[in-house]
């Protein structure tokens, strides 16, 4: 049985492994998603097994563990599939952020038991269950290692999962909620106190009662999380999601060095190294370090709605659907610049049949894909390749920045930060620094939206007060939609 469930583990590290190099393109992920799926449905086959083998051994009684462990599964299957059908495009990142937090609780909740199960961690106990005579430190260090790390590191990343779940949906204000100037010694004495809690603990080893230190450890490390993601507002929310999704990961692999489960082990720290991986990439795509957001809890204001015109910037023009139509028929070029308000609005299918009737008139029609427009990485890429988009007009940033000042027309699409020019002018703006596309370069802007609102960082743009700025007002697919029918028409 033993052998039979390690040959299914090593199959389904193939599974993952193979699943994760097909999310590294759009036409690829879904087969991806769907192996790495299969491999977690193999790696929970092996453990059943593994259980089984050992109660058929008559080595000890397994019956109530893999009983719980089916149950478990059939709950979870039962919650969490109905909840992702129902779930909106939209609010996948919530829904993600919500899953990823579970994951990190799940693991300092298994933490817990272990310290419960060996009261303290004691040598011998742990020796026995893994069938080793007499005691091991090597074993021991490595329990003890192992559950101290996953309790803090799923600690932090559940409450900051929980946080972050809260901003997206709006439960809790996006802009950062911290204590100022005070925040940073608060959080390095968190974390420092779960580390001193962790130090007694391991060196009580053997003492009964120990559970206490560990809940002391829970308890802080829950604190930090909280601490670390309520002042990161805005626009930098994305690099946290994909740094507590790391961590949900490294913190699995930890769990499974403390329970001696390889599965948990290779899956947490697959999750944890391309968790790490995407981190750094979306930190350097928003110009900030990782390191940097977390400690400085970057980001923009509340959401509230800006005036049609404001003080600072002066009145705003409006267009029409027809006007829009006209003058994109007659350009040289359109590049089509999506954002959130295009997920929201569903225009997607719109969209194409508009660049599908402007290639008819001969303009070519390009996609500028900013790397967090939307509310998930690769959601633009998502939904256009949904609408049958083709992925060579879709263009990364750094390859269209420089085409929008050779363009005639630019329309953008439900987006907002990302085209934001004080991102680069404006050093008091929150989001300066951040890359965004060249959208202001343009020799004519079109913006589709439906009132003045900012986007998700809660700031002002001041690309809908450009002299070349007409703004579409109405919402996206009803706009792109009248468009179509102009061209239909023309
Ligand atoms: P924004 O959130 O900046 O702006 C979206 C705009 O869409 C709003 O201004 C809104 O204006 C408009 N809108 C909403 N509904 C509609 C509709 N039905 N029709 C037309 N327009 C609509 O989006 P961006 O994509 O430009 O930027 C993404 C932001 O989200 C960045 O700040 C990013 O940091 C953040 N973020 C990104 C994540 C990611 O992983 N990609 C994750 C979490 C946050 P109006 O109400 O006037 O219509």
């Amino acid at each position: 049985m033993t052998i039979a469930a390690n040959a299914l583990y090593i199959l389904a590290f193939i599974l993952f492994i193979v699943g994760l190099s097909g999310l590294t393109g759009p036409s690829t992920a879904v087969r991806g998603n769907k192996l790495a799926g299969a491999g977690m449905i193999i790696a929970f086959v092996g453990t059943i097994l593994k259980l089984v083998g050992k109660q058929l051994a008559h080595d000890g009684d397994y019956m109530i563990s893999w009983v719980l462990i089916v149950c478990g599964l059939l709950v979870g299957t039962a919650i969490a599939v109905p909840l992702a059908r129902m779930t909106k495009m939209t609010e996948m990142p919530q829904l993600v952020a919500m899953f990823n937090g579970l994951g990190g609780g799940t693991v300092g909740l298994i933490a817990l038991t272990e310290t419960m199960e060996y009261r303290g961690f004691r040598p011998d106990l742990i020796a026995e269950e893994a069938g080793v005579a007499g005691t091991s430190t090597i074993l021991t260090a490595t329990v003890i290692v192992g559950s101290v790390l996953a309790a803090i590191i799923g600690s932090i990343s559940f409450w900051g999962s929980l946080v972050a779940f809260g901003k997206l949906q709006g439960i809790i204000p996006g802009r950062p909620l911290g204590l100022g100037k005070a925040q940073q010694v608060v959080n390095v004495g968190l974390l420092l106190l779960s580390i001193a809690f962790a130090i007694v603990l391991a060196f009580q080893v053997g003492n009964f009662g120990n559970v206490w230190w560990m809940l002391g450890i829970i308890i802080a490390a829950s604190l930090l999380g909280l601490m670390v993601v309520l002042p990161i507002g805005g626009a930098d929310m994305p690099v946290v999601i994909s740094m507590l999704n790391a961590m949900t990961g490294l913190s699995a692999a930890a769990a499974g060095l403390a329970i001696n489960n390889t599965a948990m082990i290779v899956a947490g720290m697959l999750v944890g190294a391309s968790g790490s991986i995407l981190t750094n990439l979306m930190a350097k795509a928003m110009n900030r370090s990782a390191l940097n957001i977390v400690a400085g809890g970057f980001g923009g204001g509340g959401s509230g709605g800006a005036a049609a015109g404001n003080a600072e910037h002066g009145p705003v023009k409006s267009t029409s659907a027809a006007d829009a139509a006209i003058q994109m028929a007659y350009a040289n070029e359109v590049i089509v610049v999506p954002g959130y308000g295009m997920a929201v609005a569903q225009a997607q299918h719109a969209v194409k049949e508009m660049a599908a009737l402007l290639a008819e008139k001969g303009v070519p029609v390009k996609y500028a894909i900013h790397p967090v427009a939307g509310r998930m990485p690769g959601h633009m890429n998502v939904l256009l390749a949904e609408a049958g988009i083709d992925y060579d007009a879709m263009k990364e940033m750094d390859e269209i920045n420089g085409e929008f000042s050779r363009c005639d027309v630019a329309l953008v699409i439900g987006a907002n930060d990302v085209t934001n020019p004080a991102a680069k002018s404006d050093p008091n703006s929150p989001i300066y620094g951040m890359p965004v596309l060249n959208v202001a370069d343009a020799r004519s802007v079109i913006v589709s939206k439906r009132s003045m609102s900012s986007g998700y960082a809660g700031i002002d743009n001041s690309l809908f007060y450009l002299p070349q700025t007409n703004m579409l007002f109405g919402d996206a697919k009803d706009s792109v939609d009248e468009i179509v029918e102009e061209l239909k028409s023309m």
